[in-house]
């Protein structure tokens, strides 16, 4: 056992590390307090420290020291003579190593370069609502991120290439096998509201003062158990989560006087982020298996705390006369019950992020199916607006007008994010996977959440899920902690239940 490699090879991990989140720092800075004159300046700030944080990465010196403890692209774990943690390190330290070198430096700085160009033109052309302007960035996009699935690797397609990123070891077939039935039953449930009487929703429109809407949203991110100690809840114009040091993780949220639930909901997510974040064991702490799993297993984290946990009447039982005390002579003639159906309605939307429950997760399987037909040479990208309508008249039932409110509306494709979308659905169903054996483990939970004992629950998290960081990948995690591979049925079982008793089908 070559424990002076080990040695260096941990070091230089860490000096990766500590660059990308210096890196973090300046972007975080960026989104939050920096003065408008000071944004140019800060891009060739961030510019210097990305080029120095991605020399780190790619130090060959990593290489070696990979090869010399037998780690190989084919067998990253070494030759097995190392303990158990050691050998998840090298696994995860190869696969990013071999991430970040196997794409040759003239495609990255075009990619750089060319994504800034486009996502200038995306801005523009969703402005103008014109996508003829934009196609040709998009194309580009498209090319450049074939290129990199090549460089990169594939099980049977491109496409897969790209997801591994995101999912390690997902694929297209697997996604498809997963999304194809989910969009069926997803499908027939959105029927089934749509026939309802739909909730009396519009007390969420009144006006709730944003002061108040602050206060309360550091305090159901303290009651839910993030440690101020080691982190912060700032403003900025889209909320996200960032890890800044091994202490020190930061989440933002904005408010809306109009619209209380988002802010909420907001900061019950990027903190639902945070706690994962956060609850990687010292062991793991400076090096990269402390990390999510995967994006998907990131969110699966931020919607168990928004949606299974803060969107339930157990949590609303037990908080809404606190929340009503704050908003006094707001929320005089609203109750508990008739709060949690306003929050819980469910309207077909044009809008991803405004999407509820119910019908999110089509508008990823929307994306997903656009992207795997791009990548299969069964779509051009010129056809993609009217693909986009028509996929949206199937899926949710509704059609925009206009291509900025359709296929222009995110951000992910002019920065050449393919394969990214579908961990927000894979989010969901790793999430109520999950739950399910928590639900098991605390058969207590809804009395638990009803008394806004919040730490059972997170403990519970933090001993199956956030202990492990990396070290597994997505489906070995799942299968370890509710013993059977990923399934779409916990999650559809899940809403099912909940909105046949909320729209009384
Ligand atoms: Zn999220």
């Amino acid at each position: 056992m070559n424990l002076d490699a080990l040695a260096e090879l941990h070091r230089l991990d860490r000096a990766r590390l500590r660059m990308s989140r210096v890196s973090n720092i300046l972007q975080w800075d960026q989104e939050t307090y920096l003065p408008p004159e000071a944004v140019e300046g800060r891009a060739d700030q961030l510019a210097d420290i990305e080029g120095v944080a991605h020399q780190r990465a790619v130090d060959p010196r990593i290489g070696t020291l990979l090869e010399s403890l037998g780690s190989t692209s084919s067998a990253p774990a070494g030759d097995g003579s190392l303990p158990a943690l050691e050998r998840d390190f090298l696994r995860v330290l190869r696969h990013d190593y071999d991430r970040a070198t196997k794409l040759p430096q003239d495609l990255v700085e075009e990619m750089a370069r060319d994504a800034g160009l486009s996502q200038a033109a995306w801005v523009a052309a969703r402005k103008a609502d014109d996508f003829a302007s934009f196609s040709p960035h998009l194309r580009k996009m498209v090319s450049h991120a074939r290129r990199k699935a090549q460089c990169w690797g594939f099980v049977q397609n491109p496409y897969d290439g790209l997801l591994d990123q995101h999912e390690p070891g997902m694929t297209e077939g697997r996604i498809a096998s997963l999304f194809d039935p989910l969009a069926e039953r997803l499908r027939s449930l959105l029927k089934r509201i749509s026939a309802a009487p739909a909730p009396e929703a519009s007390v969420l429109g009144r006006e709730f003062p944003v002061s108040d809407q602050a206060d309360e949203g550091r305090a159901i991110m303290e009651d839910l158990r993030f440690d101020l100690g080691r982190g912060r809840l700032d403003l900025s114009a889209h909320p996200f989560t960032t890890t800044l040091g091994d202490q020190d993780v930061r989440i933002t949220t904005r408010y809306f006087p109009r619209n209380m639930a988002s802010g909420f909901f907001s900061v019950v997510h990027e903190t639902g982020h945070a706690l994962y974040e956060l609850g990687f064991p010292q062991e793991l702490r400076g090096s990269c298996l402390a990390d999510g799993a995967s994006m998907g297993i990131h969110e699966s984290q931020s919607r168990l705390w928004e949606n299974v946990i803060g969107r339930s009447r157990a949590f609303w039982l037990g908080r809404f006369p606190r929340l009503a005390q704050r908003y006094r002579g707001i929320l005089d003639d609203v109750d508990a019950e008739s709060f949690y159906r306003a929050i819980n309605a469910v309207k077909p939307s044009l809008i991803r992020v405004d999407a509820d429950e119910v019908t999110y997760s089509l508008h990823v399987i929307l994306r997903f199916n656009l992207e795997r037909r791009l990548f299969s040479g069964d779509l051009e990208v010129d056809d993609l607006p009217a693909a986009w309508r028509a996929g949206m008249r199937e899926l949710l039932g509704v059609e925009p007008d206009t291509d900025a409110d359709g296929v222009l509306q995110d951000v992910h494709w002019s920065m050449g994010a393919f394969g990214y979308f579908p961990s927000y659905a894979l989010g969901n169903l790793y999430g109520l996977q999950f739950w399910s054996t928590l639900v098991q483990d605390l058969p207590d939970i809804e009395e638990l959440l009803r008394r806004g004992d919040f730490s059972r629950p997170l403990d519970w998290l933090r001993d199956r899920v956030h202990r492990l960081g990396r070290r597994r990948t997505p489906e070995e995690l799942i299968q370890e902690v509710s013993g059977r591979p990923l399934s779409a049925d916990f999650f559809v079982d899940y809403l099912e239940r909940k909105y046949a008793d909320l729209y009384r089908l």
